[in-house]
């Protein structure tokens, strides 16, 4: 009998938004690096991202399942990267259409999976495995106050509902966020709409499994991790992070710096003075409008701070839509001073580089916890998602960043937004507070730290698993 047939096997179910399915792929790393095996089920078009991860562990198996598709979505979209954020819900309601044929498959295989580990916005999942007599855990591709906030909103939406401003009175230190500023899943969210009612479902589902598992570390959500650990009445709630940190095949593959590649950004951060350079990217997703992007050239421009600028390349129907490319002459003006990347950049290279001090960032989760890794201070612009929430965790409670303009459709005025950059950048204080992070971080996945204790402990809970029947 060969190991993949007795070893304790688990199956993993990646949602297909870059956000999400990389650092999903770390975690699978870790287990596979303790024995475990593993088969990911994606839909055809996601199985190219696996590769990096195959190519180091060719035991794994894949479960390749079609697209079942959905109504509002165009044909052969698989993947949030090809609509946008509108993407999600639809593509979690297409994909719960592979409750059957998973459960099919569950019931062929020789040695059947322990447990199935899913990313958070597939909550069916947890029905499912409840249907198998198998642990559902859950991967939360984000930090534990958003979870937080998520439960507290879903069990209280009709008295939240009608309001404009909502004070969290029941989780620790109170955070209160204008309606605008929660979840977009809750802006978007239509009561009686079937593709709606499941995701919310979902994430109610999400608080019944039997683990969650986190990318963030204690040092950052304590109070968060520890509240989690109260309302769903277990210790199973597990902060692995950062997972970047940890290493992993996610993070192999996407460093195809377009417009004069990353020897050009690189020679020119060599000349540069430790941390004097800025960093100013937005995510994988978020386009700046026209007003945005030369409110945001020209604050850049009288800052008198070197910078790094990350701007998509636009297509011709986005242009005509008001979306904003780098205005023409913008590089001849700030020459030997700021550089534009056209396209995609290298950013955890270039946060990692020594060079790089700050980072003007949309609050993404893993850019949060990349500049966490970087030691690198964060100058948030939160826009919409989850960002704000974990603005508010980064500069309000844990006060080791800094706000520099809010909202998805703000203008800043580019005299005050300059300002705030020189004066970030030349803050000796809040540096000192990035770097204190970054070393807490890296105590985490050290021996003895907590992210590697619960990655310890989530391995000890699956290959027990192995050993005792589950109800
Ligand atoms: N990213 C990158 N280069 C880019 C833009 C984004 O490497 O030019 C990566 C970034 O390092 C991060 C991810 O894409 O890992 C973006 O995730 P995040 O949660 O920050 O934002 P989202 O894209 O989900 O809004």
């Amino acid at each position: 009998m060969s190991s993949s047939e007795h070893g304790v096997h688990v199956l993993i179910f990646p949602f297909p938004a870059q956000g999400h399915i990389l650092p999903l792929l770390d975690f699978s790393h870790q287990l596979l690096l303790h024995g475990i095996i593993i088969t990911i089920l994606v839909t055809p078009k996601n199985l190219p991202i696996l590769d990096p991860l195959l190519s180091i562990h060719p035991s794994v198996k894949t479960l390749v399942f079609s697209f079942p598709g959905h109504p509002s979505l165009p044909f052969g979209v698989e993947n949030v990267k090809d609509v946008g954020n509108s993407g999600n819900a639809p593509i979690i309601a297409g994909l719960s259409k592979l409750y059957g044929p998973i459960l099919e498959w569950f019931k062929a295989q020789p040695n059947p999976p322990v447990a199935i580990v899913y990313d958070f916005f597939l909550g069916w999942t947890q029905d499912l495995a409840q249907e198998l007599g198998v642990p559902g855990i859950v991967f939360y591709t984000s930090g534990a106050l958003l979870v937080s906030i998520m439960g507290d909103i879903w069990r209280n939406f009709g008295a939240y509902k009608g309001l404009g401003f909502v004070e969290f009175n029941g989780l620790p230190k109170s955070p209160r966020f204008v309606r605008e500023h929660l979840p977009s899943v809750f802006q978007k969210f239509k009561e009686g709409d079937p593709t709606w009612e499941m995701v919310r479902n979902g994430f109610i589902a999400n608080g019944k499994s039997f683990g969650s598992v986190f990318n963030t570390f204690e040092a950052l959500e304590s109070e968060y991790l520890g509240f989690l650990k109260k309302e769903m009445g277990h210790e199973r709630v597990y902060s692995i992070g950062p997972i970047n940190l940890v290493g992993g095949p996610g993070r192999i593959g996407k460093s195809n710096v377009d417009d004069g590649g990353n020897e050009r950004v690189f020679t020119w951060l060599a000349e540069c003075d430790d941390g004097s350079v800025l960093y100013v990217a937005f995510g994988s997703q978020k386009l700046l409008t026209k007003a945005q992007m030369e409110a945001l050239t020209i604050g850049l421009e009288k800052s008198g701070v070197k910078f790094i600028l990350v701007a998509k390349q636009l297509s011709a129907q986005q242009e005509e839509q008001g979306y904003g490319s780098v205005p023409k002459e913008f590089e001849e003006r700030v020459l030997g001073r700021g550089l534009v990347i056209k396209g995609w950049a290298s950013q955890v290279e270039i946060l990692g580089h020594r060079a790089v001090g700050g980072f003007l960032s949309h609050c993404g989760w893993n850019s949060a916890l990349e500049a966490i890794v970087a030691g690198v201070l964060i100058l948030g612009w939160p826009m919409e998602a989850d960002q704000f929430i974990n603005a508010w965790l980064l500069v309000e409670n844990m006060k080791t960043s800094v706000r520099v303009c809010e909202g998805p459709n703000s203008v800043p005025d580019p005299i005050e937004l300059g300002r705030r950059i020189s004066e970030a950048m030349s803050n000796d204080l809040f540096k000192g507070k990035a770097k204190k992070l970054r070393d807490e971080a890296l105590e985490a996945v050290k021996i003895g730290g907590s992210s590697k204790r619960d990655l310890d402990l989530i391995v000890r809970e699956l290959t027990q698993l192995k050993s005792r029947k589950f109800i």
